[in-house]
């Protein structure tokens, strides 16, 4: 496994509880990170040295303005190229938007904005043109995410542009109900991610390594990220392995896990199926925030 990029979950706490949200981001999650947890997060990234790119997600980041900054300045120090995952919560003025995004000019290499129905609610779509008007006049490079609708049910417009829809995370609960679902044993590859060598990883408060949301590779508050990687043999991994012999279809027949007969997709019957093998697996199907249950803070 070759890592190039760690993409860090600065906090599970976000403004909003969006329908497809994969990490189950909402005001009452619990975890995020401190300046030291980032710094030595970033310390391990170093230490690889096949990293070459951070970024800084959630949750809502800006939540945690002053680690956020300190963390985009050490990232950069570094020499990362930078990035930033935001719902632009606080553009809401462009003097705002321009004072709050100002000291990360130069720092930044990509301003990634959440654009799409799900984040359509109250004045987002004002503070999101704040924020991009404010990101061009500072010469901040800037990035949209719209993740697309269910295939039926909603009856809204979709961005031509958007993003597949996974029903993972709070997709499970929330939309898969409104797309067609397919017999089981059709998904037999995962789609999404490349569990044997997925370039990059999301780092969490609690210091998981995820190769998907909720499939952890370790903690690398515990091991460092170097031995993780070096540790990581994808085809005798507990929930990887499978997934990689034949995508969730198989995660259910090696582990005779109860199911379904119809998933929305690949993904809906993965998160069901890492439900059920928690209690079997609660080191690697972790933490409790990525499966919706409050868990353990930072
Ligand atoms: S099938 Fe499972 S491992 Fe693959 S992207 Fe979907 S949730 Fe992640």
């Amino acid at each position: 496994m070759k890592l190039t990029g760690l993409h860090l979950l600065l906090t599970y706490q976000c403004t909003f509880e969006c329908d497809h949200c994969f990490v189950w981001g909402s005001p009452w999650q619990s975890g995020t990170m401190t300046a030291a947890s980032v710094d030595h997060i970033l310390q391990e990234g170093a230490s690889l040295g096949t990293v070459n790119s951070i970024y800084f997600e959630g949750g809502e980041p800006f939540l945690y303005y002053a680690t956020l900054l300190h963390g985009v300045r050490q990232a950069a120090a570094t020499g990362f190229r930078v990035g930033i995952v935001s719902n632009a919560y606080w553009a809401t003025s462009l003097p705002d938007a321009r004072e709050t995004l100002r000291p990360f000019a130069g720092l930044v290499a990509d301003l990634s904005l959440s654009q799409d129905l799900y984040h359509d609610v109250g004045d987002v779509s004002a503070r999101i043109a704040n924020a991009r008007a404010a990101a061009a006049e500072l010469r901040i490079p800037l990035g949209t995410i719209q993740i697309a609708q269910p295939d039926e049910g909603s009856g809204d417009p979709e961005p031509a542009s958007a993003s597949a829809l996974m029903y993972r995370g709070r997709a499970t609960e929330v939309l898969a109900s409104r797309a067609t679902h397919h017999p089981w044993d059709t998904f037999t590859t995962c789609p999404y991610e490349d569990l044997r060598d997925p370039g990059r990883v999301h780092v969490d408060p609690l210091g998981h390594v995820h190769l998907c949301h909720g499939i952890s590779l370790g903690n690398l508050f515990l091991t460092s990220l170097p031995e993780l990687v070096d540790a990581y043999e994808p085809d005798r991994h507990p929930v990887a392995g499978p997934l990689l012999a034949g995508g969730p279809a198989a995660l259910v027949t090696v582990y005779g896990v109860e199911h379904g007969e119809r998933y929305a997709d690949a993904c809906h019957l993965c998160d069901e199926v890492r439900r059920r093998l928690r209690p079997r697996f609660p080191a690697t199907l972790a933490p409790d925030q990525m499966y919706g249950v409050a868990g353990e803070a930072s």
